[in-house]
């Protein structure tokens, strides 16, 4: 193809194939696929596996099959299927009509089966799995063949159409090739190919109930397609021979390339469908969908956005070797993105209540706010502004420490887009909390421009109390405390090191009146708290923020220039 220009920057992956297109390998084409097993739901090491193969079907004009490894109906359900094809949509990625399951192979995978047990390739074996082990041998010990290893081709012909008949239980009699018991590769050692499973299965019913195993499944998916390069994370790489050896028996007329990267590890989380799954039954976490999981519906749920998340990936690109990359990275990824599309409105979430004493009692202002200085084609919007404010709990002190330039007993600040005050007094309650701060204001300060000559260091967000909006808020942290969870001292399992502080509620929050309509999923910047989206389970009675990031750093502590 010569429309392929090498860059430098070229990962491994795209250089080999850059170098089959010059040598004219398989007539010019690239063909991938993505192929989940349904069962569980997405999460951001899929998305890397996603974004790579349709990524690069994109970059060489290529294709990128969407393909269901169901191959295993115990685990596997439809919930599963709907899910990944949602994700997969929403990351942004098209798979057009190239959508299979490896189910709709199972006809001609069983014949390729027969084929091999006609070649006296195959056969079928009585020993019990736990048999089976001790015959496997070990890594520095070679294997033992079976005893029914060397049976004729029409007995293990017989046999197996008996298997798929129904005749015998589960776990009495395999498949299994017939490769080399004593090859230093134990996945070379006569791996089973079939067996028995009498279990219905979401897609094929109960036609079957002999299933095949992946390695064998897997490769011959990828040839009836037409896969021109699979890619697959490294612990595959030892499976390769086995991937090689079975589409060379059977002489395919199409035999794609298995070529290997390194998964991505991302510390403070587990990446495990099995532990997922775990965490969602056992309800450590909500759901499939919580906000903390590294799943991509969680991600989404909590306000990740594609753009982000494809960015990321980019950004962690492809390697040959195992690494683990920072959750901060994502997380900057995601504020990135937001910072470009957000709309800044103005929320607290802890309200102190504030009364600027000499400001008339039923006048509302309408201010002018910036609804995203990144975009000022966003426009701007109107807040409304009264004697009764609410701020955050922790802009007042009643005793200050040094540098503080928010509010305390005679210091004036900047309230966002309205007027400087000054703190006059405080109320407390008989527990000795703060309940109230009073201020005066100044009117010749409006829009928060100080007089000629002043400077006013600190600048804090405010809400109306009259117009405020009663809204939810829900604080996520890191699910787990531990940066490798996986890392399990002895006697522990990866849930005594679940964070008991990742989700904060904050039912009693205050927010400007303009959000009364938001809807599912939308972002928002809360000045100075970070970007927050609204949760699918709001509604017009409850409205429900995540806090999707923090904001890096927050104004208050910047000097006053740049704020206005
Ligand atoms: P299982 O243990 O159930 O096999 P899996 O994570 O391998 O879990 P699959 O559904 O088989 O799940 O994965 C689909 C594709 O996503 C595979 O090609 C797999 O290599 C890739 N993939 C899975 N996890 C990661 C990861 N952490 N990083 C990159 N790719 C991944
Ligand atoms: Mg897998």
């Amino acid at each position: 193809m010569e429309n392929v220009t090498e860059k430098p920057s070229l990962d491994f992956l795209r250089a080999k194939i850059v170098e089959d297109l010059k040598v004219n390998k398989n007539e010019g084409k690239v063909v991938t696929r993505f192929p989940p097993e349904p069962n569980g739901y997405l999460h951001i090491g899929h998305a890397k596996s996603i974004c790579l193969n349709f990524g690069i079907a994109r970059d060489f004009n290529g294709r990128c099959h969407l393909r269901f490894d169901d191959t295993n109906p115990a685990k596997e359900d439809v919930e599963y299927v709907d899910s990944i094809m949602e994700d997969v949509k929403w990351l942004g990625f098209d798979w057009g009509n190239h959508l299979y399951y490896a189910s709709d192979y199972y006809d001609a995978l069983c014949n390729y089966a027969i084929e091999l047990i006609k070649k006296g390739k195959a056969y079928v074996c009585e020993l019990t799995s736990d048999e089976m082990r001790d015959y496997r041998g070990t890594l520095t010990e070679i294997g033992k063949e079976s005893p029914h290893r060397n049976r004729p081709a029409e007995e293990n012909l017989d046999l197996f159409i008996r298997m798929k008949n129904g005749e015998f239980e589960e776990g009495t009699k395999v498949l299994r090739a017939k490769i080399d018991m004593s090859s230093p590769n134990v996945h070379m050692r006569d791996p089973v190919i079939y067996r028995i499973k009498k279990a219905h299965h979401h897609r094929t019913g109960d036609k079957w109930c002999i299933y095949p195993m992946y390695d064998f499944a897997h490769c011959f998916s990828d040839s009836i397609e037409g896969i021109t390069h699979s890619i697959c994370t490294l612990e595959f790489e030892i499976h390769r021979p086995l991937y090689d050896w079975f589409l060379d028996e059977l002489n395919v007329a199409c035999h794609p390339q298995q070529i290997e990267f390194a998964r991505l590890n991302i510390n403070y989380t587990v990446m495990s469908k099995r532990k997922l799954l775990q965490l969602v039954k056992e309800n450590h976490v909500k759901n499939w969908d919580d906000p903390r999981m590294p799943t991509i519906s969680g991600m989404r749920r909590r306000g990740y956005t594609p753009e982000a998340i494809r960015a990321f990936c980019d950004k962690v690109g492809v390697a040959k070797r195992e690494n683990v990359i920072d959750l901060s990275l994502l997380e900057f990824c995601v504020r990135e993105d937001l910072n470009k599309t957000a709309p800044r409105v103005m929320a607290v979430l802890n309200p102190l209540k504030l009364i600027i004493d000499n400001y008339p009692d039923d006048l509302v202002e309408e201010l002018d706010a910036v609804n995203n200085p990144e975009d000022l084609s966003a426009g701007t919007r109107k807040v409304p502004f009264s004697k009764v404010l609410y701020i955050e709990k922790d802009d007042f002190k009643e005793v200050a420490p040094k540098k503080y330039f928010r509010l305390t007993p005679g210091q004036e600040v900047r309230l966002r887009y309205a007027y400087i005050i000054k703190c006059e007094s405080f109320v407390k309650d008989t527990s000795g909390e703060i309940t109230e701060v009073h201020c005066t204001y100044d009117s010749s300060t409006r829009g928060g421009n100080p007089p000629e000559g002043k400077k006013i260091k600190g600048t804090i967000h405010w809400v109306a109390e009259k117009s405020a909006l009663d809204v939810e808020v829900r604080l996520y942290d890191r699910l787990f405390s531990k940066e490798n969870p996986d890392d399990v001292e002895e006697g522990k399992t990866f849930l005594d090191y679940m964070n008991p502080n990742s989700l904060e509620i904050l039912s009693d929050c205050k927010a400007e009146p303009g959000l009364k309509n938001v809807k599912a999923l939308e972002h928002f910047q809360f000045e100075r708290l970070g970007y927050f989206t609204v949760d699918k389970d709001s509604n017009y009675d409850r409205i429900i923020f995540n806090r999707t990031v923090a904001l890096k750093d927050t104004w208050a502590k910047i000097e006053s220039s740049g704020n206005n």
